[in-house]
Formats: C-alpha cells, structure tokens, sequence
C-alpha cells in the first residue's frame, strides 16, 4: 500500500505574512516529512477596520509572494472563498474530504495554542489533524484541565516542536509602519514592497 502524504495547514491572518509563519512552516516540514503545507488565510472580518485586517485579496497576495519560491508550499483561498467567518474546523473537514489518503497536520504557535479552548469545535479539529505546536517567544506550554475533553489522547494528537525564537508579530509589523519605522529582514523583501506599492498599514 502506498504510503500516506503528509499534509500540512498553516491557518491565519497572515497581516501580513512574516518569517516567524515561514518558520514555523519549514522546520514542521522538514520535521514531519511533510509533503506539501498548505497556508490558509483566513477570510475578511466583516465590519473591520481596514488598516487593522486589510482585504483578503492583498493578504493571499503577500502569502503568494512570500511562498512563490518554495516547491512544497503553496497559499490557499479556501476560507476567503468560504461566506461567512473562518472557522479552523470547516477548513480541516473541507481539506479531509479533498486530500484522500493523507494525514493532516495542523500548524500553529504556542499562542494560538493556548487560545484553542476557545475556538469552533476544538475537538473535532484535533480528530481531523494531529497539532503541531510550534514555540513562540513568550507564550509557554500548558496543558491543563480545559484540554481533557480536546484532547484525549495528547501522546498521538500533539506534537511539540521547538524553533528558532523570532520576536516577529503582525500587529508589530503593522504598527511600525504606522509609524514609519523599518520592518526590513522582518518580512520577506517582496512582501515589504507589495505593502509599500499598495500603500497598506498606513496611518
Ligand atoms: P497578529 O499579531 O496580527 O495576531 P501574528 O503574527 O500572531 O499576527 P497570525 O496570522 O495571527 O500572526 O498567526 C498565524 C499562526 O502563526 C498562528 O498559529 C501563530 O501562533 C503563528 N505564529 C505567528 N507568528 C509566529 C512566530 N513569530 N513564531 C511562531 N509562531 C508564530
Ligand atoms: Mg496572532
């Protein structure tokens, strides 16, 4: 029997895409065998303000460039597509029915992590995908009580992974270009460009 492809899916904002997301992408892929991962932004809140979560067309866009030279990552535009809000949970159900005979593995930081009691049926997510849980400066592992019920079988369901600690957020980055300050070596170098040509985050 052939064997299984190994699917990952980096799920979020991605306003804009950085290099902790591409990080966080490359070392699970190199330590999963990972045959492709997928980036998924996630759709336009409705009713935000534009200089916080810019139009999804422009954040697929940055995801694209950021990608274009990497052969096993490629953006998706399935929550954009998808009316109404982006719920991880409806992308991993989408994703299991398209990619039969695959495993999927879910990629988020340690923040998102602790946030995911709080999330669209938790549960189900961590049945369709095992979680890949990467480090971020700041946020540190915990594994309490509220996951009993998520996660019942942590040993197969989780797996931790330790990266190179980058102090890089979205929210900085749009923030220092509020401010005019330089966001270079942050972001990849033609994201930065797209940002400055279409005149995103400003004030
Ligand atoms: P914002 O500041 O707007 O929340 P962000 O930098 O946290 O943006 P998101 O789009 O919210 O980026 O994150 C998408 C995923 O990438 C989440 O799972 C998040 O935990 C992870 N992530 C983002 N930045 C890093 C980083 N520097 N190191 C590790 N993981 C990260
Ligand atoms: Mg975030």
């Amino acid at each position: 029997m052939r064997p299984k492809q190994r699917i990952g899916i980096m799920g979020g904002t991605f306003n804009p895409i950085h290099y902790g997301h591409l990080v966080a992408a490359e070392w699970s892929r190199e330590a999963l065998g990972l045959h492709k991962v997928f980036f998924t932004p996630s759709a336009q809140p409705p009713h935000k303000d534009a200089t916080e979560i810019v139009a999804a067309e422009h954040r697929l866009q940055m995801v694209r460039l950021a990608l274009k030279d990497h052969a096993q990552f490629e953006a998706l535009d399935i929550e954009i597509r998808r009316s109404g809000p982006s719920y991880t949970v409806d992308t991993l159900e989408e994703l299991s029915r398209r990619l039969t005979h695959s495993e999927l593995y879910f990629i988020m930081g340690m923040d998102s992590f602790l946030d995911l009691p709080e999330w669209r049926n938790p549960a189900r997510i961590a049945e369709i995908s095992r979680l890949v849980v990467v480090t971020r400066p700041g946020y540190s592992f915990q594994l309490d009580a509220a996951y009993d019920a998520i996660l019942p079988r942590p040993q197969e369901q989780l797996i931790q992974l330790e990266i190179p600690g980058l102090h890089i957020s979205s929210s900085n980055i749009r923030h220092r270009i509020a401010s005019a300050q330089t966001v270079r070596y942050l972001l990849p170098a033609d994201v930065e460009a797209y940002i400055y040509h279409h005149q995103l985050y400003r004030k």
